[in-house]
């Protein structure tokens, strides 16, 4: 039986490592849309490959070469952030959310809204809207899979019929490329440094976070709304071989992981064929190859980062969906060098203590809170220029 599939931010690496995964397996998916923001050359070569029903590039200027590539394939084009909007609840069985940032919130909304499944990569969704998106799926009667490798190897290990049995979620993190580096150090990283990740190979604004450790702190802040937990329960340990992808400890003492090589196909994989299984290319875990698997404690000095998560999320309220949003701007001034890799932590850290607004209860409000974040983080920036 073939299943519709709708890919999200088509062009990235998770998009791709998913269309890798659907072209080996073509006869068993019907595309119906693919999505992008600005990279029309591979959106153009991605359509060209895969046939969706339709293409849809976010940025208009794109548009014109677009629908000239695509006439006559049969491949319809479309522009705009709304008909991307429009692309994620056109009906899909199984939806792969992988924009990157608050920019995907909307596009989850309407997926969830139709119902189906989603296999959700775009963790800044429900860092920022995570009751809103949760109560999306339960009143769509959609599915979320998580894509995240750790929050995936949680949903492979936690009973989820007996949660009351779990004791805690310990998600692992690797430490990233500056696990070793003293402050100094971190203090002159160059955006290239920062994005040369040890063990994965993702897209820029992820790779900087895991060099910050935010992208841990965003997990965290995924994993409370994604498992029924308290934010005590869950735990962080760096483990920098990235082979054992998060751990499920139980109340009789029984940690249960999930392993695998560094590969987001696994976990891609597992969505896409969830609840059964399907065969990948990735590479297999060799154990005696990698001989030791090595655990440490997170150090909250040297990635603050990871703590200004951790109270984010025990503060609750608008305080997540403003750490995202004045993550991204960080992200984004650090990788156009106009402010330092320890900027980012600091400037979330100010955004975060002179903001204060009540709880979101609509998509628009969160919407709202994120673009105040954004202004006042942008505001900010002056103070660390350098
Ligand atoms: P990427 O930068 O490689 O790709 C992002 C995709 O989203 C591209 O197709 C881009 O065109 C699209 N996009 C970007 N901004 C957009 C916008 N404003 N509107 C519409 N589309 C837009 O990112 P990635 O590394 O593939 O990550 C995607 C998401 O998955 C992120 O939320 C990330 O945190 C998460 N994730 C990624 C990995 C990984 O291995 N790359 C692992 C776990 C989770
Ligand atoms: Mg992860």
């Amino acid at each position: 039986m073939t299943r519709s599939v709708t890919i999200l931010g088509a062009t990235g690496s998770v998009g791709r490592s998913t269309l890798d995964l659907i072209g080996r397996n073509r006869d068993d998916y019907e595309i119906v849309a693919l999505t992008a923001r600005k990279d029309i050359d591979g959106l153009i070569e991605l359509a060209g490959k895969f046939r969706p029903r339709q293409a849809v590039i976010g940025d208009p200027a794109h548009f014109a070469r677009l629908r000239e590539a695509l006439a006559g394939t049969g491949v319809e084009a479309a522009t705009g952030e709304e008909a991307i909007t429009e692309a994620a609840g056109a009906g899909a069985d199984w939806t792969m959310a992988a924009i990157v940032g608050t920019a995907g919130l909307r596009p989850v909304m309407r997926a969830l809204e139709g119902g189906g499944t989603l296999a959700l990569a775009n963790k800044e969704a429900l860092v920022a809207a995570g009751d809103l998106v949760t109560r999306a799926a339960a009143e769509g009667g959609a599915t979320i899979l998580p894509v995240d490798s750790e929050h995936n190897a949680v949903f492979q290990c936690f009973d989820r019929e007996r949660p009351e049995s779990v004791r805690r979620i310990i998600l692992t993190a690797s430490g990233g490329p500056f696990r070793a580096r003293s402050i100094e150090e971190m203090r002159r990283a160059t955006p290239a440094e920062a994005v040369a990740h040890p063990n994965w190979s993702m897209g820029a604004k992820i790779s900087v976070d895991s060099a910050t450790l935010m992208n841990k702190g965003l997990e965290l802040i995924e994993a409370y709304h994604l498992f029924p937990l308290r934010a005590d329960q869950l735990e962080v340990v760096v483990h920098p071989q990235s082979v054992v992808h998060s751990l499920v400890e139980y109340k009789d003492g029984s940690v249960l992981a999930q392993l695998g090589a560094p590969d987001m196909r696994v976990p891609i994989a597992h969505t896409l064929a969830w609840p059964a299984r399907m065969a990948t290319p990735c590479a297999r875990l060799d154990l005696v190859a990698i001989a030791r698997l090595d655990f440490e404690a997170p150090d909250l000095d040297r990635f603050p980062a990871l703590a200004l998560a951790r109270a984010a999320l025990a503060e609750g309220g608008a305080k997540p969906a403003i750490l995202n949003a004045a993550n991204e701007i960080g992200v984004q001034s650090f990788l156009e060098s106009r402010i330092g890799f320890l900027d980012i932590a600091s400037l979330v850290g100010e955004v975060l203590a002179s903001h204060a607004p009540g709880a979101p209860s609509s998509l628009d409000e969160v919407l709202e809170i994120d673009r105040e974040a954004r202004r006042a983080a942008t505001a900010a920036i002056g103070k660390f220029l350098h």
